[in-house]
């Protein structure tokens, strides 16, 4: 496909990078495209949820572990997952895609309601075209994780995670 990204950059300038994929009736770039996704989700999910949290309606979060962890690029992605056995897949799943180092920060009780309520409190630190999962690491953020410390779920993880990695070396 051969077209070229209708959406305007920060500065009111026309993008015209390539398209690589559409979005239902948009010609978006892939950068662009994150950030029509972030828009909507910032929008619809965590802006109502953070209401709802605001008014006392949230009695029992989603299931679930969110959680806080540092990429190579030092940002901070906030994300969940159902298990500890899942967080830790997250990881090396993370480690295999930034090709480094990442660091578990910090974990919380609760899933998409949680998860959806840390990316309201913190959308002011989200870093553009990253599809809305990494935050910059700035003192606020990081002295909140280090006061959030972990739940048992998060623990957990890194014990599994530190012995599939002693399973992997022991294999080969
Ligand atoms: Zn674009």
């Amino acid at each position: 496909m051969d077209k070229s990204c209708t959406a305007l950059n920060v500065d009111g300038s026309s993008c015209l990078q390539r398209v690589e994929k559409t979005t239902g009736p948009l010609a978006l770039c892939e950068a662009h495209r994150a950030s029509v996704w972030n828009y909507y989700r910032e929008v619809f999910r965590d802006r109502l949820i953070a209401k709802m949290e605001e008014k006392g309606c949230i009695k029992k979060h989603t299931f679930g572990i969110t959680y806080f962890i540092q990429l190579p690029n030092g940002n901070i992605k906030i994300g969940y997952v159902h298990t500890p056995e899942n967080l830790a897949s997250r990881m090396q799943e993370l480690f295999n895609e930034h090709g480094g180092r990442v660091k578990l920060l910090a974990t919380a009780y609760g899933g998409e309601s949680m998860e959806a309520l840390m990316h309201f409190k913190f959308k002011h630190l989200k870093v553009r075209g990253s599809w809305g999962e990494q935050f910059s690491p700035t003192n606020e953020l990081v002295e909140y994780t280090q006061e959030l410390g972990h739940v048992p779920g998060g623990i957990q993880a890194m014990t599994i995670l530190r012995k599939r990695i002693e399973g992997f070396h022991a294999k080969s």
